[in-house]
């Protein structure tokens, strides 16, 4: 039987994919989480892994005093997580939110593992790092974001060799069309509340911002080792076609589904095939018109922002990363406007200065350094 790591269990990434797990009859061998022990109890008894832990060291008593009339077995600590990342015979899914993700998934590709992940600040801060582990290690990573999923999905139709770019499509988020005047007093409500898709506080807001298909253009450069013009970012309000890629000879590959991330789970679990999975259907013929537009990046200063690192390079998008992180907790704590939090972005991109090379310790201190900008500009420190 095959068995699933999953880190994050508690997540919104970390629910659906025991519900995949179920599914596809997988063992799920290992769950973490941050805080949530409730939570964490509940999937125990039910999924009955080897092991369960928690992030947070001082929430160990409280984590094994709730199991403590089971077999699982209970750690605590980052370390911890790393140790069940690394473990050997299961497939890692790193649904963790935010850097903490980068470690982890080093951590399983140097034992050469499989990793599905949804992590998207992994490869934005890390990168490099992630890429050279693949090369040293011969492990392999496998997206569950839904557009590098979809970019996957039709990679199958060609050969990379052929492939010319890839088209990213973006949903636009909840305040597409709306000018920055109209966007100065928008709520932290407001920006939580998504049309599409139901996800974690910080990737709500990052959908807000647009910083999400930011980091998704980073991302898909390294998935897929595409260079930033070869990418192109469309706005496509009804989130039908997920994106698509365009081969040597003009043809455009796309796929489509109705919006479901169980979908994109799945697949990063039994690539290449497409195995049975429930669900509504998409009809086509519901939507009658599916429309497309370009990203207005003077508004949704974030995209402008990643793309820009993207093409500075180095450590640059770890920067944008760990700028957005800090901004994204301070907007939610009520301390800073919506706007302010792609302002912070793009004053970090321009004058955050970070060391040469990709290792942990330089990427860590491009993070800290990014952080520290925002905390400054803000007056926390
Ligand atoms: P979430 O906030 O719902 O869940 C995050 C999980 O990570 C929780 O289980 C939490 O316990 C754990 N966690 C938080 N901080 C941690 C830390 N410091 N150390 C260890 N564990 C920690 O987030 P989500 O929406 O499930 O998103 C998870 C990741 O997947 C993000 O990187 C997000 O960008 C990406 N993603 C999410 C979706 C989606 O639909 N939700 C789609 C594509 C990609
Ligand atoms: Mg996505």
């Amino acid at each position: 039987m095959q068995k699933l790591t999953i880190l994050g269990s508690t997540g919104s990434i970390g629910t659906q994919t025991l519900e995949v797990c179920e599914n596809l009859g997988y063992q799920a061998a290992a769950l973490t989480a941050h805080s949530n022990t409730a939570l964490l109890e509940q999937q125990a008894r039910r999924f009955l892994p080897e092991a369960v832990a928690v992030s947070r060291p001082e929430l160990y008593l409280d984590l094994k005093s709730r199991l403590a009339d089971t077999s699982t077995k209970v750690l605590a600590g980052q370390e911890a997580v790393c140790e069940l990342a690394a473990q050997p015979e299961t497939t890692l899914v790193n649904a963790i939110v935010g850097i903490a993700g980068l470690r982890p998934t080093l951590t399983a590709l140097e034992a050469g593992k499989t990793v599905a992940l949804a992590n998207k600040e992994t490869l934005v801060a890390g990168g490099g790092l992630v890429s050279q582990a693949i090369r040293d290690f011969g492990g392999r990573v496998l997206p569950i974001d839904s557009e590098h999923s979809a970019i996957l999905q039709c990679l199958q139709a060609g050969e990379r060799n052929q492939l010319e770019g890839v088209v990213l499509t973006a949903s636009g988020g909840p305040f597409y069309g709306k000018t920055r005047a109209e966007l100065t007093a928008v709520t932290v409500e407001q920006a939580l509340r998504h049309p599409t898709w139901s996800m974690g506080a910080k990737i709500t807001i990052d959908s807000a911002t647009l910083m999400n298909k930011g980091l998704e253009f980073i991302e898909a450069m390294w998935f897929f080792d595409l260079r930033p013009e070869q990418i192109e970012v469309l706005v496509h309000r009804e989130s039908v076609i997920h994106s698509a890629v365009l081969f040597a000879d003009g043809s455009l590959i796309a796929q489509l589904g109705v919006p479901d991330m169980k979908l994109a789970i799945q697949y990063a679990l039994t690539f290449p095939r497409h195995l049975p999975l429930g669900g509504k259907r998409l009809s086509l013929a519901d939507y009658g018109r599916l429309s497309f537009g370009h990203a207005d990046t003077e508004t949704f200063v974030c995209l402008k922002a990643c793309i820009r690192a993207a093409g500075l390079g180095g450590l640059a998008p770890c920067v944008a990363n760990g700028a957005n992180e800090q901004a994204v907790a301070l907007f939610l704590e009520g301390k800073i406007s919506f706007l302010e939090i792609g302002e912070l972005v793009w004053g970090a991109v321009e004058e955050v200065k970070t060391l040469d090379g990709q290792n942990l310790s330089a990427v860590e201190q491009a993070d800290a350094a990014a952080r520290e900008y925002v905390k400054q500009k803000v007056g926390q420190i």
